[in-house]
């Protein structure tokens, strides 16, 4: 190493890791001590700063990588404010002459680093910048005539003509770190965590940062992966990855998940393996689709993908209605369990997702926006555009959305994905003792099998908002209006 080489800055954003993190690499790379940063900027993510759930996962994969880099012989300098000013500080006061750093591409993240740019150009300071978060970057991937897709299966189709992913970069072993007396806040000042203690369910849920994405990725890959094309449409079951949190934050990046799955099948592949892996893999690109569709339609993030969606009719009763379906009290126990889950682990299975996000815009009539906002702040993998895809998707006003007269059945997608009701007798212990045959349509159920399961609508369990069917056909006619064919 160069005793006296200047130092160089790393600034840590969405890739809260050692491994496999292309600016860290980079930054050891030079043979210069490295000062890594941290800077807490929520101003600087336009109507986006991370919600409750978000904020609470992000100080515990602080924590983490804090003492990730402690065990290499350095230390994670926190600072708060513009990156532009904070990062012009700083290489002041280390005499930094580079800056490494991962991209991002939400549309407030590519301001910033367009200024973050020309700012240090000004003072003579170089950026570095890299892939990490991305197995395929937005402009990777385009039409023969060179334009965006927008619509899903030709994408994939695309990804999987380009060169798989490289092999991934261990670790550092060490991490060398100026002699420089360098200023920092500790993680408990950025005041990330919730003054009213309601992140207990959290607490028993995650385990942020980087080991813990890696020992759930291990346990997937082991226990889970070869049951996934099944499993993975069953919220009764344990049958998901669950890494969207550590894939936000960038605790783990999307190539190390390919490779380690497909060394796994490369070494023991058997059939129902392949096809689970294939399918998994695809939902990784479903991932890339969605940062694909928010760099080139950035609107996406507040306006339909299909702008007669403008024009969608919103129920009177809509704000009542939203606030009923936040608290998991619309009367379908479904839908009512997924809220519950999510406020209680700031998570929800992907198909229950997919199925309050329909009843919320279709059956409640209430604009797909309201569900995004609520997702955004209670999530612990809001994700600007895997959030975004998802509910215009469900809303089906994006560019590759499910048909909008699709109108997903809240009692029939029960039935089939939680036969036997163990996901909403765990989620709404009011309905523990409901008998299967009623457990996703108490209110259909005779009085005395509610009266024996200690079950009163309308007292400790909620009777249903809407009735589907009429619900149902009021989307519809809305659907037609916006159509012009009413
Ligand atoms: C209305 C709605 C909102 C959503 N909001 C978010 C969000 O804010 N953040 C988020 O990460 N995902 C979001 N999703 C996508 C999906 O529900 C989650 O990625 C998935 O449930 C995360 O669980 P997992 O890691 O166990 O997924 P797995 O089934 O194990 O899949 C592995 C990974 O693939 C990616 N992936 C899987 N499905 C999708 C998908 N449909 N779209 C994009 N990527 C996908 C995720 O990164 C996920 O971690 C949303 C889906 C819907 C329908």
């Amino acid at each position: 190493m160069a005793a006296f080489a200047r130092p160089v800055v790393l600034w840590f954003r969405q890739d809260l890791r050692l491994a496999d993190n292309p600016a860290l690499a980079a930054a050891v790379a030079t043979g210069a001590p490295v000062v890594p940063v941290y800077i807490w900027g929520p101003a600087e993510e336009g109507a986006w700063p991370p919600g409750q759930a978000s904020q609470w996962f992000l100080h515990h994969a602080l924590e983490s990588l804090g003492a990730d880099l402690s065990a290499r012989g350095s230390r994670l300098v926190i600072r708060k404010g513009d990156a532009q000013c904070v990062l012009n500080e700083l290489v002041n006061e280390c005499g930094a002459r580079k800056v490494f750093f991962n991209r991002r591409y939400e549309p407030s993240a590519l301001l910033q680093e367009q200024a973050v740019i020309d700012g240090l150009v000004k003072i003579g300071v170089e950026s570095i910048t890299s892939n990490s978060a991305l197995i395929f970057e937005p402009n990777d991937v385009a039409t023969r005539e060179g334009r965006p897709f927008k619509v899903f299966t030709p994408f994939y189709r695309a990804c999987l003509m380009l060169p798989e992913p490289l092999p991934t970069v261990r670790a550092p072993k060490a991490i060398p770190f100026p002699d420089t007396p360098l200023r920092s806040d500790s993680v408990a000042g950025l005041d990330l965590l919730p003054r009213i203690k309601w992140d207990t369910g959290l607490q028993k849920t995650w385990m942020p940062g980087e080991a813990g994405a890696l020992r759930l990725l291990k346990t997937f890959i082991n226990d889970g992966l070869v049951n996934y094309r099944v499993d993975r449409d069953r919220p009764d079951r344990d049958g998901v990855s669950k890494l969207s949190p550590y894939l936000h934050f960038g605790c783990i990046g999307p190539r190390q998940i390919w490779r380690a799955v497909r060394s796994h099948v490369d070494a023991t592949g058997s059939g129902a393996l392949v096809e689970s892996a294939d399918i998994y893999l695809k939902e990784l690109i479903w991932r890339e689709f969605a940062y694909h569709l928010l760099f080139h339609f950035p609107h996406s993030v507040h306006k339909p993908l299909r702008p007669e969606f403008e024009r969608f009719p919103k129920s009177a009763a809509a704000a009542e209605f939203v606030k009923s379906w936040q608290e998991g009290l619309t009367g379908y126990p479904i839908v009512d369990a997924g809220m519950r889950e999510l406020w209680h682990t700031g998570w929800m299975h992907n198909r229950v997702r997919m199925i309050v996000a329909s009843f919320l815009v279709k059956d409640l009539l209430a604009p797909w926006t309201d569900g995004a906002r609520w997702f955004w702040d209670t999530l612990v993998d809001a994700d600007l555009a895997s959030n975004t895809l998802g509910w215009q998707w469900s809303a089906g006003c994006g560019s590759d959305a499910a048909p909008y007269f699709r109108i997903f059945n809240p009692i029939l997608q029960g039935q089939k994905f939680d036969p036997d009701g163990v996901y909403v007798r765990k989620w709404i212990p009011e309905l523990a003792a409901v008998p299967d045959r009623w457990i996703h349509s108490p209110f259909a159920a005779p009085p005395l099998v509610l009266q024996s399961a200690g079950v009163t609508l309308g007292q400790n369990y909620p009777a249903p908002l809407v009735d589907h069917a009429l619900a149902r056909n009021h989307a519809l006619d809305a659907f037609a209006m916006i159509k012009g064919k009413k």
